[in-house]
């Protein structure tokens, strides 16, 4: 898929708010710094159209964004800071939980992981979560460039074998990175395909 046009539609804290319109929409979500941002301006061909945050875990919006005005790209917050008071990650549960819940339009989710790192339990964990909630989500492995093809190799399979002893299946998954442009086509042809073309 060509990406023709991009543009920002609006940011909601309340997801009652977010736009009707019964467009495919696509969500991205990780931890903070996993690059998600950069990960969405690649895919867009944008330089700043997410904008990377100085103060993860301040705003916890959703960023809705129109794609070749026909579907919706939507950025919401990252999860998992240190530093977060417990009302807070309160708080993230029930916004995500009804963003999950509500939004009819969504298609698919795209969790993100940072390549370089062993499995999380709050990555596995959310992951469990969509998949008892009978969320359809793909795996993208993030800032692959930092990896040789042998460690990238490594950690997708340490993803597997924690994932598989739970599910029948290992989700889709992406290899990107930003930096290098790697991925992309991929993800993009992907949700062409999930849009019917
Ligand atoms: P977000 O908080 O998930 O939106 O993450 P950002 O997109 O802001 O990226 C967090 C940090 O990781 C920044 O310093 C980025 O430059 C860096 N980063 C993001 N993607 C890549 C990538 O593909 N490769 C490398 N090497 N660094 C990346």
């Amino acid at each position: 898929m060509d990406i023709k046009s991009a543009e920002f539609v609006m940011s909601n804290s309340d997801v009652a708010k977010c736009p009707k319109a019964l467009l495919p929409e696509y969500a991205f979500i990780g931890r903070s710094n996993v690059g998600k941002s950069s990960l969405i301006n690649m895919l867009t061909n944008k330089k700043s159209l997410a904008k990377t945050s100085g103060r993860p875990g301040k705003t916890q919006l959703i960023n809705h964004f129109l794609i070749n005005k026909n579907w919706h790209l939507v950025d919401l917050p990252g999860y998992g800071y240190a530093r977060v008071s417990k009302s807070s990650k309160k708080t993230f549960q029930k916004f995500i939980t009804q963003y999950f819940g509500l939004r009819e339009q969504l298609v698919s989710a795209f969790v993100l992981v940072d390549i370089r790192h062993e499995p999380q339990t709050i990555d596995l964990e959310f992951m469990q979560w969509l998949g008892e909630n009978g969320i359809p989500f793909s795996i993208v492995f993030t800032k692959a460039d930092k990896l040789k093809p042998q460690a990238i190799e490594n950690h997708v399979v340490a993803y597997k074998t924690i994932l598989l002893e739970t599910w029948e299946d290992m989700p889709n998954y992406f290899i990107t990175s930003a930096t290098n442009d790697i991925g992309k086509d991929a993800v993009l042809n992907y949700i062409d395909e999930l849009n019917g073309n």
